[in-house]
């Protein structure tokens, strides 16, 4: 087989193209590939594939694959073709993406590493720059988003995450089933969410069965609003309470440990944050014993844990009605401590408690939600603040989106 022949065949070169010749330059370490089309006067429109008269050509340049220590380029002389509907447009070669710079190998390549690797690392391995790579991912999202289609989404999570600068938020909607991420909104107001909801097909719509979030006003109205019985839909997860009873924990053991501190210099308190706030079943031997310690002279303490504890028994019930009867146990108990940490949670968790009470029925769990968050963690400490929502928006879709970014 000689070098055209192979060149040919390794980059897909098809009628009406055919390889002119091929140069390899040593100094530059480059091999030039040097395409052409064969003569005709008419051309294809890249937008709507009709047969067009060619305008002009203009002399391109693709980076492709490196070939062992060879850097591989192709040369063609493209022709414009005049569209009638379109107007005068680069006929697309069929190696490469309408306005890149790089052959479909080379971008298929790009992504594969981009998916594993960070960019910075990326960029270094294939030599291009940053913006190059961002353009590359800016395709690979805009094919997969092509390609989605509306289908159901029984379960929805919805969730903030700020960026760069720690007051510029966006709402991200997932996919509760699959964890792939749906939509990313500027903001976080209603109007973030809404226009999510407003994007879905009727049939979407009406196919959503749960949608959990913490307890975020504008999520919570967007949603009565934007569906259809939103009210009924709405949960609010489980380590939204968690969250809040652990933190009341820990207010009640600083308050007691400075009461303690102030009255007998020292306190059993010191140093017992953890043992205080993780699952009793989580602790060691020796975390146990220090638990039972600070029971003994904390009686605050000891109160507000035993019914952050109580609370994770309630997320068991499948019925609303005992739910409710024991949430309602649980809130009246936690009102008796006379603790302010505690009262305030529970008065929180009251006037919230029809969209507790969904959670706990539906039997959501915030896995797939916390997974996707942890994800969202991992592409904002790889790519080192995001300079613009836009392109926290893109690497979100790219990484989390479950796109088919195939060419
Ligand atoms: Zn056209």
């Amino acid at each position: 087989m000689d070098l055209s022949t192979f060149c040919r065949k390794a980059l897909g070169i098809e009628s009406p193209w055919r390889i002119g010749s091929v140069t390899v330059d040593d100094t530059t370490m480059s091999v030039t590939v040097h395409v052409e089309r064969t003569k005709s006067s008419k051309g294809t429109c890249p937008e709507c594939g009709a047969t067009c008269s060619i305008h002009d050509r203009r002399d391109r340049r693709w980076r492709d694959l490196q070939w062992s220590k060879y850097r591989m380029f192709i040369e063609a002389s493209v022709p414009r073709v005049r569209c009638p509907e379109h107007g005068v447009l680069n006929e697309t070669p069929p190696w490469c993406v309408p306005n890149s710079r790089f052959t479909i190998g080379f971008e298929e390549y790009a992504v594969s590493l981009m998916l594993v690797a960070s960019i910075s690392a990326v960029s270094k391995l294939l030599d291009v720059d940053w913006k190059t790579l961002d353009a590359i991912m800016q395709r690979a999202v805009d094919r997969g988003l092509d390609r989605r289609r509306a289908h159901p989404v029984p379960v929805l999570c919805v969730d903030e995450t700020s960026f760069q600068k720690r007051h510029e938020y966006v709402t991200i909607v997932s996919d509760g089933t699959t964890g792939a991420v749906l939509y990313v909104g500027d903001d976080r107001t209603e109007a973030s969410l809404m226009a999510f909801y407003e994007a879905l097909t009727p049939e979407q719509r009406a196919s959503v069965g749960s949608v959990n979030m913490d307890m975020w006003v504008p999520y919570i109205e967007a949603t009565s609003m934007g569906l259809e019985e939103g009210d009924r839909t709405i949960c609010f997860d489980r380590f939204h309470v968690a969250q809040m009873l652990n933190k009341a924990v820990n207010d009640v053991r600083k308050q007691e440990h400075r009461a303690e501190l102030r009255e007998h210099g020292e306190s059993a308190l010191t140093g017992k944050r953890m043992s205080v706030l993780r699952n009793y079943a989580d602790l060691t031997k020796s975390q146990q014993r220090d638990l039972q310690e600070v029971f003994a002279v904390a009686e605050n303490t000891a109160m507000a844990w035993s019914i952050k504890e109580q609370a994770k028994l309630l997320w068991k019930y499948v019925s609303f009605h005992w739910a409710e009867r024991a949430w309602n146990v649980w809130l009246e108990a936690a009102e008796q401590t006379a603790l302010t940490p505690i009262i305030k949670v529970a008065q929180t968790v009251k006037n919230h408690l029809w969209g507790i009470l969904n959670a706990v029925v539906f039997g959501v769990s915030n896995a797939m939600a916390e997974s996707i968050n942890s994800r969202i963690k991992m592409i904002k400490s790889r790519a080192r603040g995001f300079r613009s929502r836009e392109r926290f928006r893109r690497a979100i879709l790219f990484y989390c989106g479950n796109l088919d970014m195939s060419f």
